[in-house]
C-alpha cells in the first residue's frame, strides 16, 4: 500500500510567521497562559478547532464570485437546498448563519420549562442552547465510550437501553425530541453506527419522539461506516448518508465543519406545522427564509462543499491524516483516546501529567507547553472547561482530562503534521518538568474563553 496523498494541489498559500522560544514565553505571559487570547499570527500550527478554519477549494472561491445576492429567491439558494434535499431528504431546508443559530431556533420552539433532551453526547452549544431554554440536556452515551484506552469501532454510539428507560422516567410527552450527534465532537470524534441511529430510531418511533441528527461530521461518519460496519464496504459516502438521515426526522448542521466553509449552517425538518415556526422566528432572528443570516456567496460555498465533502479520496485522506498522527503519538508512548477519531487527536492528561491534578489543571500545563515548545495552539478539554465547584470551593472535576489537537480540513500537509508530533514527543519526554496552573480570573460563565492563569 502507497501512502495516502492529498488528494489536491495548492493553489494558494499564506504565510506561517515564525517565533522563537524567547518570544513564545513572552506571548504566552502576554495571554495569560490562555491560548484563545493569544494572537492567530503568533501561532506557527493552529489546532485550536476544526471548525471554520477549512481551505476552501477553487471551485468554492467561484462560487463566491456567482453568489447571487438578491434579497428573496437567490438562485444559490436553490442550488443550496438541493444539494442539502439530496443528501438528507429532508422536506425544508432552512440555512443559518453557523450550527448553534439552528439550534437557538429549534430549541426556542420545542424546549421550555420541564422538558427534556437526551443525546448521545450533547456539543456545548446544543446544551447551552436547551439549558437557555429552560429545559435539560442529557448525555446518554453508550458505556464503551466513556474510557479513553479501549479501543472499539463506534465509542460515540447511544446507550439506547439507557434511552429507554430515560423515556419511561421523564415520560414521552416531556421529550419534544431525541438527538444524536455524528460524529461524537465532545467524546473524541467517535463515529456512530448504522445499526445505533436504527436501533435509536426504533426506541424513539415506539414512544412517538423524533429523532434529531446533529450532523457537523456526518461525512466522517459515513466514511467511518464504511470502512467498520458489516455491508457497507460498498455503498458511496452519498448511499451511506442518505441512509443514516432516511431515519431522521430532522437535522441540524453547522457548515464550518463538514460544508468546508468558514461560515454557515442549516436546520432541515420533515415536520410543516414545525418547519413554518422555524422559518417565522428564522425572520425575526436571523433573516429571510432563502439566505437566513448569510450572503448568497456563502450558500454557493456550502453547496459546493457538500459536494466535495462525499468524495472518498477526500474522506480516505481526512481520516487517514488523523490516525497517522495519533499512530506518531501512540508509538512513542504519548496517551491518547483511542483509537483516533474523524477531526481530532485528544491527548489524556490524566495519564500523561499523572502527578498534576486536577485541581491544578494538567491539560492547560500541556497546552502552553505545546505552545512554548513549538508554537502549536490547541485547547484544554477538561477541568478548565467543565470544571464545577461545590459550597466549600472545590473542584467537581470532569471525568476526563483532555488535550484537543484539532486539525483544520485540507489546511496542513504531512510535514506539519510531523512537526507537531516530534513537538509532542518531546513535551511528552520531558514531562516530569511540567507543573500546573491556578486560575487568576475568570468570568462566571464559559469561563474557558478569557480566563487568565499563573504557572504554580
Ligand atoms: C460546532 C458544533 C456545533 C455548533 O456549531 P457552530 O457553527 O459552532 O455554532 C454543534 N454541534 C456540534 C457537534 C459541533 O461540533
Amino acid at each position: 500500500m502507497k501512502t495516502i496523498i492529498e488528494p489536491f494541489k495548492i493553489k494558494s498559500v499564506e504565510p506561517i510567521r515564525f517565533t522563537s522560544r524567547e518570544e513564545r514565553e513572552e506571548i504566552l505571559k502576554k495571554a495569560g497562559y490562555n491560548p484563545f487570547l493569544i494572537h492567530a499570527d503568533d501561532v506557527i500550527i493552529d489546532l485550536l478547532t476544526d471548525s471554520g478554519t477549512s481551505a476552501m477549494s477553487a471551485k468554492q472561491w467561484a462560487g463566491i464570485m456567482e453568489g447571487d445576492e438578491s434579497y428573496a429567491g437567490s438562485k444559490s439558494f436553490y442550488r443550496f437546498e438541493k444539494m442539502v434535499k439530496k443528501i438528507t431528504g429532508m422536506k425544508h431546508i432552512i440555512p443559518t448563519h453557523q450550527g448553534r443559530a439552528a439550534e437557538k431556533i429549534l430549541f426556542s420552539i420545542t424546549g421550555g420549562q420541564g422538558k427534556f433532551f437526551p443525546n448521545n453526547t450533547h456539543f456545548d452549544t446544543t446544551r447551552a442552547n436547551i439549558e437557555f431554554s429552560k429545559a435539560e440536556a442529557y448525555d446518554l452515551l453508550n458505556e464503551v465510550g466513556k474510557h479513553p484506552e479501549i479501543r472499539a469501532d463506534f465509542k460515540g454510539n447511544m446507550d439506547t437501553v439507557a434511552l429507554e428507560n430515560f423515556i419511561l422516567q421523564k415520560g414521552k410527552e416531556n421529550i419534544p425530541l431525541c438527538m444524536i450527534t455524528i460524529t461524537n465532537n465532545s467524546g473524541g470524534g467517535q463515529p456512530v453506527s448504522i445499526e445505533n441511529i436504527r436501533e435509536t430510531k426504533k426506541v424513539c418511533s415506539k414512544y412517538g419522539i423524533p429523532l434529531f441528527i446533529d450532523a457537523c461530521r456526518f461525512a466522517e461518519n459515513a466514511y467511518f461506516i464504511k470502512k467498520r460496519e458489516k455491508g457497507y464496504q460498498d455503498k458511496s459516502i452519498l448511499q451511506i448518508a442518505q441512509e443514516i438521515f432516511s431515519y431522521a426526522d430532522g437535522v441540524t448542521m453547522s457548515a464550518k465543519k463538514d460544508a468546508l466553509v468558514n461560515i454557515g449552517g442549516f436546520l432541515a425538518l420533515n415536520d410543516d406545522s414545525l418547519a413554518m415556526n422555524c422559518r417565522n422566528l428564522l425572520i425575526v432572528t436571523e433573516g429571510f427564509p432563502t439566505y437566513g443570516g448569510l450572503a448568497g456567496r456563502d450558500l454557493e460555498a456550502m453547496a459546493q462543499g457538500l459536494e466535495e465533502i462525499l468524495e472518498e479520496s477526500y474522506l480516505q485522506y481526512r481520516v487517514r491524516s488523523v490516525e497517522y498522527l495519533g499512530e506518531k503519538l501512540l508509538s512513542a508512548g504519548v496517551p491518547i483516546i483511542e483509537p483516533p477519531g474523524g477531526h481530532a487527536i485528544y491527548i489524556d492528561a490524566k495519564r500523561f501529567l499523572p502527578d498534576v491534578l486536577p485541581e491544578y489543571f494538567p491539560g492547560q500545563a500541556i497546552v502552553c507547553a505545546l505552545f512554548l515548545e513549538g508554537g502549536i495552539r490547541t485547547v484544554e478539554i477538561g477541568s478548565v472547561m467543565f470544571g464545577k465547584y461545590d459550597e466549600n470551593g472545590k473542584l467537581i472535576a470532569p471525568p476526563m482530562e483532555l488535550v484537543r489537537l484539532a486539525i483544520p480540513r485540507r489546511v496542513y500537509t504531512q510535514s506539519h503534521i510531523d512537526y507537531v508530533s516530534e513537538v509532542v514527543i518531546d513535551v511528552f519526554n520531558k514531562r516530569e518538568s511540567l507543573k500546573g496552573f491556578k486560575i487568576v480570573y475568570q468570568a462566571p460563565m464559559l469561563r474557558h474563553f478569557t480566563a487568565l492563569f499563573e504557572p504554580l
